[in-house]
């Protein structure tokens, strides 16, 4: 492909990019596709000889597109959001066009340089303490992949910061503590590091939230019995329903055990403080007071195309004392020094991308107000959803609606004597009947036994009118599902 070519090449990709996004509503938002469609519409091997590249535009559309679910679309309100601007398109974009491994500073000066600025104004927009500044030289901010690498490596730092204090230990005593309610990232990182993995138990009454008293008496026990706690994920807005652990109880009682290292996953709900009326509820301050890291990540419901999670650490030593290696051919003037921050050494990868030119993208574009009023906007929505469940006689909700995120179930008030397994049928039933269509998508949880179905709002395009036509197939299905339920008596 020569200049030439490949400005056309990339006018016709930017229109057909600019045709996708206004046409999303007109498609269907899941994937009609079978498994293997593509393999058996692909040749078996690459082509000997390339090939024009119009051609291979043309199939993207052709084969691509259709096995695409459309995570932007206004009527996804499965998982969490996952987010894209066009802003964050263009910093990719930009990106790909300098492809630099931006291990250590002088592998590109301005992507490690773009990255400490970024982190700080992130956290600043956050109400991050200032000790998680990068200017502070002490803590600091460092852009991830996902927010299983950032709880990955507050792990890795707990654990070197925890041998090192109590070098007699041995790796089989140590504990990393999580909730039942923590996201799979905390049984992963326990995976991967061989760790001994305990759930701590919380309960519907306390909103799903971890208490101080539970992580009290699971220290007690594990401490007289020989074992090393060292590490708690703890999280604000859990998957399942939004859950927020009481980190001001954990803190307090976390004092009283300094060598447990407090990392909090923020990895949806986070983006929220951006709002400063969330952050009592999100609670921020103990975050700020105790936490020995955070996560949360732009590439959920922060408007950055994913991959963009945010980690910081109030002490970058205890990173950088766990990964730093560094042998001969790695070593540079400005590393050496000490003078410059080598990324490599707070993550697992040598080479990195460089993310930090969409995070500048989109928080110059959209500014402070643009991110606020997209979060309020969402949360907004949110709450009329919720209240329209709030107050229906065929659902209700199952635990608080929580920012964008509501939880619920089929409960009909015609059928009050169900047992709590017959309304686990009729809610499997009800989720079936919404999964297998293809005009919106949403998912499902369980909570402590009780199964019901999550609704996550945050793409940018969905406005009041695709709610409303959310509440409409969820009011339809309902009543398909008790009319079904009414006329078999039972639901296999
Ligand atoms: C989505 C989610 C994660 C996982 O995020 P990845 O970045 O995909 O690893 C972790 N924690 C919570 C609370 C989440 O909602």
């Amino acid at each position: 492909m020569d200049i030439e070519q490949f400005r056309k090449a990339g006018y016709q990709a930017i229109d057909r990019i600019c045709d996708y996004y206004t046409s999303l509503r007109d498609r269907p938002v899941l994937s009609q596709v079978e498994p293997g469609y593509l393999r058996k519409a692909l040749p078996a091997s690459a082509p000997t000889e390339g090939e024009d590249f119009q051609l291979i535009a043309d199939d993207y559309q052709k084969y691509i597109v259709p096995g695409l679910t459309h995570w932007q679309h206004p009527s996804f309100f499965a998982y969490f959001p996952t987010a894209s601007t066009f802003e964050g398109i263009l910093g990719e974009l930009y990106a790909a066009s300098v492809p630099t491994p931006g291990f250590n500073w002088s592998a590109s000066p301005a992507c490690t340089e773009l990255e400490a600025v970024v982190m700080d104004w992130t956290a600043q927009i956050l109400g991050l303490d200032k000790s998680f500044y990068n200017t502070t030289e002490v803590g600091g901010g460092v852009i991830q992949t996902t927010a299983s690498d950032s709880a990955l490596i507050a792990t890795v730092a707990a654990r070197s910061r925890y041998i090192r204090e109590h070098p007699h230990v041995a790796i089989e005593k140590l504990v990393l503590y999580t909730t039942t309610q923590t996201h799979s990232l905390g049984k992963k990182a326990g995976l991967v590091l061989g760790l001994k993995v305990r759930a701590l138990e919380v309960t519907a009454e306390d909103d799903f939230a971890l208490r101080g008293e539970t992580l009290e008496v699971a220290l007690k026990e594990d401490v007289d019995a020989g074992l090393h706690p060292f590490v708690l994920i703890a999280t604000i807005g859990t998957t399942s329903s939004g859950a927020v652990d009481r980190l001001d109880e954990i803190s307090d009682v976390a004092k009283r055990y300094p060598f447990l290292w407090l990392h909090v996953d923020a990895a949806w709900a986070g983006v929220a403080l951006v709002c400063p009326e969330y952050r009592e509820a999100c609670q921020l301050p103990a975050v700020n007071h105790y936490a020995d890291s955070f996560c949360t990540n732009f590439h959920k419901w922060g408007l950055i195309n994913f991959d963009a999670s945010c980690l910081w650490v109030r002490h970058r030593k205890h990173l950088t004392d766990a990964l730093d290696v560094t042998p001969e051919f790695l070593r540079s003037k400005h590393g050496d020094a000490g003078t410059v921050i080598d990324y490599r050494n707070w993550h697992l990868g040598l080479g990195r991308r460089f993310r930090s030119l969409k995070f500048w993208f989109v928080l110059r574009s959209r500014g402070v107000t643009g991110f606020r009023r997209y979060i309020t906007d969402c949360t907004k929505l949110n709450a009329t959803f919720a209240e329209r469940i709030r107050e229906s006689d065929q659902f209700c909700l199952v635990a608080k609606p929580f920012l964008a995120l509501t939880v619920f179930r089929l409960a009909p008030k015609s059928l009050p004597h169900l047992t709590a397994l017959e309304l686990n049928a009729l809610n499997r039933a009800f989720y079936g009947r919404l999964a297998s269509r293809s005009d919106i998508a949403i998912t499902q949880t369980d909570l402590n036994g009780v199964f019901c179905v999550r609704m996550a709002i945050g793409a940018e395009k969905t406005v009041e009118g695709d709610v409303d036509r959310a509440l409409d197939v969820i009011g339809r299905e309902g009543r398909a599902t008790l009319r079904e339920w009414e006329n078999v008596g039972t639901i296999s």
